[in-house]
């Protein structure tokens, strides 16, 4: 039988590889659909953080209960936890750090998975995170695995935490992205890696500009657009 191949674009890679601009761009350039899905662990992190609960089997239990709505307004995604706006609380290193936590915990995930397939059911979207073309959507018509190196990650994590007011030194900066990206790509569910058949990117020496000519260029080819 023939594989069913989803109108999804998907983009993974690690903290800092500009996934998130150029999801969103990608997105608005094709009339697409965004969906960010490291709000979404953020999110359930912001919630534990908030209710002050850290331990793996109570965070799980947290997570399932979740009433988490994602929307994305212009360049940004606003998250709600019931009637509660958290956007804001969101992008905190402390908030980074800890979403990497309870995104190694399988309950955590298995709660999203839900939500992100949801949103991805009408296809005509570009979806970015860490598991997307391997665990949410397999069978997405084209994937991207977007790098660079750690270095050059951080000084662009840097830039966009001091234009959030959010000064941290380079050398902190790229500590905390070394750590995030470690746990990440070992932890035993949903690793970071690059998906089957995805086209891979390192954007080291490339412009966001350079990086999006390829990708539509890519979508142009698979998606006819
Ligand atoms: O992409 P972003 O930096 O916002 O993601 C925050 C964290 O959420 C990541 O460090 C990763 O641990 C987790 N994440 C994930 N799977 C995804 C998206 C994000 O595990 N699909």
């Amino acid at each position: 039988m023939e594989e069913l191949i989803q109108q999804i674009i998907t983009i993974d890679g690690p903290a800092g590889s500009g996934k998130s601009t150029i999801s969103k761009n990608l997105a608005n350039a094709l009339g697409w659909r965004y969906l960010d899905t490291g709000a979404l662990y953020r999110a359930v992190a912001v919630a534990a953080d908030l209710m002050e609960i850290y331990d793996q089997e109570s965070v799980g239990a947290l997570a399932a209960t979740l009433d988490i709505k994602i929307k994305t307004v212009g360049s940004l995604a606003r998250v709600w936890l019931g009637d509660r706006e958290i956007t804001e609380l969101l992008r905190t290193p402390g908030i980074s750090q800890l979403s990497s936590t309870v995104s190694a915990y399988p309950e955590v995930r298995a709660a999203l998975m839900g939500l992100q397939r949801q949103q991805g059911a009408g296809g005509r979207m570009v979806a970015e995170g860490r598991d997307m073309g391997t665990v949410v959507f397999p069978r997405a018509g084209l994937k991207f695995f977007l790098t660079a190196e750690p270095e050059v990650r951080a000084a662009r994590r840097r830039l966009e935490l001091l234009r959030e007011g959010r000064p941290e030194t380079p050398a902190e900066v790229l500590r905390l992205i070394m750590e995030r990206d470690q746990a990440d790509s070992t932890r035993p569910e949903a690793p970071l890696t690059v998906p089957e058949g995805a086209i891979i990117v390192d954007s080291t020496r490339l412009s966001l500009f350079e990086v999006e000519t390829i990708m539509l260029g890519e979508t142009g080819r698979i998606f006819g657009r």
